[in-house]
């Protein structure tokens, strides 16, 4: 039988506050493990807790101080779903605790293995991409775009390899060859852009009113950063002057993956790019590829209002994020270089 779409979708009667993730990545192994508590409220008694999960495995689950018995713990993969079934009905505010596991794969769905290279030799990185539902392969959370939550995340990745995330970090420690970052809480936002990154990078920076503005790409290739930073520069200070409500988060990281499914995702505070959509040799490029990464990143810093700070209640309103982010990407380059006449290729985009 097909599955009906809406029957995959969540309750309102149960709402995620927050998320406190740890996370512990292990790319040469293409392995993560996880533990989120969530901080949720229940608007009405609630025998069952359902939630999105997808090629999880979920080791422990905890609800309001009690542990499930394995039996209490149903997996529907078809729904993408875990339904966490309780002994006593939970109304108000509790906390369910997951500890999990997973495996990184290579189709860029969730978090996935990428494949960089350490003086000449591959080496594993790790990026995600969760839009529209891949943030359920992640980790087991209300993975529909209009349940709002902050994220407090700490990630443990190997020592050579920086951690990245949607805001910056509160702390910094290395030791015994690994890397532990604890990141600032994020404001309320869709589960769809989280960003969790984990890569040997190099960075480009500079300070764009009150915003740390950040180009990131593999060492050999940041000689390459400095066009999208003038780019990405041009279009936050045309934005904060044009919505008047200046960048809301404290950085804005523009980061290159050697693969990537598309040409960008506008995850907030940390955009990832196909490193071939962000990156511009000074000697070798021609103005077409210029103009291509000048829109991109406009695109994706329109987002940042546009689809982040406000977002479609569901799916079938993503048209708005995409047509306005397209419209007003045209407007900020065609006033930074009216040279480039880039209308003239508007409807051609
Ligand atoms: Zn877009």
């Amino acid at each position: 039988m097909k599955m009906k779409f809406a029957a995959c979708r969540l309750s309102k009667s149960v709402l995620p506050r927050n998320y406190e993730l740890h996370l512990s990545l292990d790319p040469e192994n293409a392995a993560f493990r996880g533990r989120v508590t969530i901080s949720l409220e229940s608007k009405k008694p609630a025998t069952r807790l359902v939630l999105h999960a997808l090629d999880l495995s979920l080791a422990s689950v905890v609800v309001a101080g009690r542990r499930l018995a394995p039996s209490k713990v149903v997996v529907d993969a078809k729904a993408e779903t875990v339904t966490l079934l309780l002994d006593s009905p939970l109304k108000g505010r509790a906390e369910v605790d997951i500890e999990y596991s997973g495996k990184m794969n290579e189709l860029m769905r969730g978090l996935y293995k990428s494949r960089g290279k350490n003086a000449g030799k591959e080496e594993a990185w790790s990026f995600t991409h969760l839009e529209p539902t891949h943030a359920r392969r992640f980790l087991p959370c209300f993975d529909e775009p209009s349940f709002k939550a902050s994220f407090e995340l700490s990630l443990d990745v190997p020592a050579g390899l920086t951690p990245l995330s949607n805001m910056p970090s509160v702390s910094d420690t290395v030791l015994d060859g690994r890397r532990t970052v604890v990141f600032q809480k994020t404001p309320k936002m869709s589960s769809y852009l989280l960003a969790v990154f984990a890569a040997r990078l190099k960075s480009r920076a500079r300070k764009v009113g009150r915003t740390a503005l950040t180009v990131w790409a593999a060492p050999e290739q940041i000689v390459q950063a400095d066009f999208a930073l003038e780019a990405g520069e041009n279009a936050l200070k045309y934005l904060n002057s044009y919505f008047g409500i200046p960048y809301m988060l404290p950085k804005l990281d523009m980061v290159a993956a050697p693969d990537f499914a598309s040409g960008a995702m506008e995850n907030w505070g940390a955009i990832l790019y196909r490193d071939s959509s962000l990156l511009i040799d000074p000697k070798l490029s021609s103005d077409a590829a210029k103009r291509r990464v000048a829109e991109v990143v406009s695109h994706e810093i329109v987002h940042q209002w546009f689809g982040n700070l406000v977002t479609m209640g569901w799916w079938n309103d993503l048209w708005l994020n995409e047509a306005f982010a397209t419209w007003l990407a045209y407007k900020i380059v065609d006033s930074w270089k009216p040279a480039w006449k880039v209308w003239d290729e508007f409807d051609q985009s």
